[in-house]
């Protein structure tokens, strides 16, 4: 028997109409875990790195976290990867809801999409019935409203969802696809879905997910919520009012918006506006927030309420959570209502809320300086809320102007060329990022944003602080911070501890490269380990001082999965997945001279220091000074078949390799 997965996937061939259900080999499991790591398992085996996005070899794997299903608090993710028209590359995005539960209730881990239909199809799973059914009536249907339809159509309204929008079918580069409490959303994973002519996937399951230790599931998941109901009861002091408690950033909840509004860049990223926030505004944004926020709504399975069911009179309603708030009201200089209803847009549309508000802030920056005129922008309105949904619309729908700038800021500048390359000022690896644009470089962030390979920094960070406490809540914060993994522990307390807004215990150049080394990598590893067990990292990585840590999730895998691992090998176990996902991106021809942040993203910047925080960074991961995986550190982490397949391809050579 098999516990917490179901050892199953779903093959489907939208070419042949070929459905499969495929056992699974549980080795796979012990390697690489589940969700991100097995699907970056299947990227490697099965596209090549010559297939693009579109290409008929490429896949969609739809794929839930290996806890998903089971009683464990907060295990709901479900991941889609395949690789990104935007990037080129390998592309994961996980949102959380009740799709990826439903999946494995069906009885499937992963539902594989090969090959293209000629015509718009949806896909029917019902336990063990599965079917390729026509979408052709559902064509140019918002995301949400199909999901409904389909729900009508198939008078099932327990099924669970996940659908595109005008956007994906058009292959917009930054098209989402949409679920009814969350969105898979950067690079792209929508068009992919559209280029395959899918439209929706629709599942309802019934059947149980099993776990080796039942009760001891139960036991584990009830003391998981009586600290989330300490850490609720008991709010940090000092931090970002966001972060006070856990669960995703509570920006549906919290009405105080300082930290963002002062800090983040407006407009194409650029402006900051230190003195935007004032009691008034905080009023107004309450008032407005009181209006359309109908309700509070959570996943599978958590307590927490962390997205709002957002109603606007004439707009459709939609699910609304995090920054995405705010992404339209700073790229628009827009006030918080215009934000409420673009969203519905957005979200109907099926479009990346992070990329979607800086393609259009770009359009803007390039009409304002006249790269863009009314001869390409023929009605373009003269108002900047109004200009936004203008250019939705055209985007979606890939007209005039829209088909250019459907391509991505990094494609569209080049195709627009006077001088409007000089606007692309906020791509890392050809994807929009979060408009953030500081003064000090930051050498933890310098490395997060420039080797990421997961297309956004939320997606990285978390679990320190990340601004100036007093020595008070400094000690408050270390005093039971049991998160910490043991190998880095005094470390990371003598960083907070000593951390000082200026002088010698400063950034750019201190702490020293281990210990930035050290920061980077446990934080991206509590991410990727989330990824691959479908926890959401509003629990874990994302959130400060989170139920869920390094001690406690060997003790978790092997009373529901019945893996047998400790801190070590769970941790190897996570860089196995970041080094795989490197691989795939490696054989794509990722190299250092893509690991940079946007040029301006500090204003102050260190090149040779910054080349030294990338030496020691990739000798940390085990990597050569371009940034591929040794043939030794493929060797240790059991990727020999990476190691044979960079030497056949001349990526690593047999000589380089020895010499290691
Ligand atoms: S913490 Fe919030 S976003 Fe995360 S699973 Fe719970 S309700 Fe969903």
């Amino acid at each position: 028997m098999r516990y917490a997965e179901t050892g199953y996937n779903l093959e489907v061939d939208l070419s042949t109409g070929k459905v499969e259900k495929v056992e699974t080999d549980p080795r796979w499991t012990e390697l690489f875990l589940g969700g991100l790591g097995t699907n970056a398992r299947l990227i490697w085996d099965r596209v090549p790195p010559e297939a693009d996005a579109f290409s008929e070899e490429n896949i969609l794997v739809i794929s839930a976290g290996l806890l998903v299903g089971t009683p464990v608090i907060g295990a709901n993710r479900a991941i889609v990867s395949s690789i990104s028209p935007t990037t080129g590359l390998f592309v994961f995005s996980m949102a959380g809801g009740f799709f990826g539960p439903e999946l494995k209730h069906a009885g499937y881990d992963k539902i594989i999409i090969k090959g293209k239909s000629p015509k718009p199809v949806y896909l029917w799973i019902h336990n063990d019935h599965v079917e390729i059914r026509d979408a052709s009536h559902l064509r140019g249907k918002g995301s949400l409203e199909t999901i409904e339809l389909l729900r009508q159509e198939l008078k099932d309204p327990r099924a669970q969802g996940i659908a595109i929008g005008p956007a994906g079918e058009n292959r917009v580069y930054f098209a989402s696809i949409e679920t009814t409490r969350g969105s898979f959303s950067r690079a792209g994973v929508g068009a992919v879905m559209g280029d395959k002519g899918l439209k929706a996937v629709m599942v309802r399951g019934t059947r149980e997910v099993n776990v080796l230790q039942p009760r001891e599931v139960y036991e584990f998941s009830n003391e998981v919520l009586r600290f989330i109901r300490h850490r609720k009861e008991n709010p940090l002091k000092g931090v970002q009012p966001i972060h006070e408690t856990i669960g995703a950033p509570q920006e549906m909840v919290i009405d105080d918006e300082e930290w963002h509004c002062n800090n983040f860049a407006w407009g194409h990223a650029r402006q900051r506006r230190r003195d935007f926030w004032n009691k008034e505004v905080e009023q107004r944004w309450a008032e407005i927030t009181n209006q359309v926020r109908k309700r509070l709504i959570g996943c599978y399975n958590c307590p927490l309420y962390c997205t709002a069911l957002i109603s606007v009179p004439g707009y459709y309603p939609y699910h609304l959570k995090c920054f995405t708030k705010l992404t339209y009201v700073l790229a628009a200089y827009g006030d918080l209502d215009f934000g409420f209803k673009i969203n519905s847009y957005s979200v109907q549309y099926g479009f990346d809320g992070y990329s979607a508000a800086q393609v259009c802030a770009f359009a803007v920056e390039l009409y304002e300086n006249g790269i863009l005129t009314d001869k390409d922008m023929p009605g373009f309105p003269s108002n900047n809320e109004e200009r936004f949904f203008w250019l939705l619309d055209k985007i979606a729908h890939r007209e005039g102007i829209g088909d250019i700038l459907a391509d991505g800021v990094y494609r569209a500048a080049r195709q627009i060329g006077r001088g409007a390359e000089a606007f692309d000022h906020n791509t890392i690896k050809k994807l929009e990022q979060v408009p953030i644009k500081l003064g000090m470089l930051n050498p933890i962030y310098f490395l997060m944003w420039s080797t990421n390979e997961k297309g956004n920094i939320t997606q990285v960070e978390g679990q320190v602080p990340q601004v100036h406490l007093t020595p008070e809540q400094k000690e408050n914060f270390i005093k039971d911070w049991v998160q910490l993994p043991t190998k880095y522990a005094d470390k990371i307390k003598a960083w907070l501890r000593d951390w000082q807004p200026r002088g010698e215990r400063s950034y750019p150049f201190w702490p020293s490269l281990d210990t930035v080394c050290a920061l980077v990598d446990w934080q991206e590893v509590m991410h990727y380990l989330d990824d691959c067990l479908g926890l959401c990292s509003g629990l874990d990585a994302f959130a400060y001082k989170p139920p869920y840590h390094v001690h406690n999730m060997p003790h978790l895998l092997k009373i529901t999965a019945g893996l047998e691992l400790d801190e070590e090998s769970l941790w190897d176990a996570a860089v196995r997945v970041r080094t795989l996902v490197r691989a795939i991106n490696n054989s794509r021809g990722l190299r250092r001279k893509d690991d940079k942040p946007p040029e301006d993203h500090w204003k102050h910047r260190f090149p040779e220091y910054e080349a030294k925080l990338i030496d020691a960074f990739y000798q940390h991961r085990g990597w050569n000074q371009d940034g591929i995986p040794t043939k030794e550190t493929l060797e240790r982490l059991q990727m020999g078949f990476v190691a044979e397949e960079f030497i056949r391809r001349g990526i690593l050579t047999e000589a380089a390799a020895e010499a290691k």
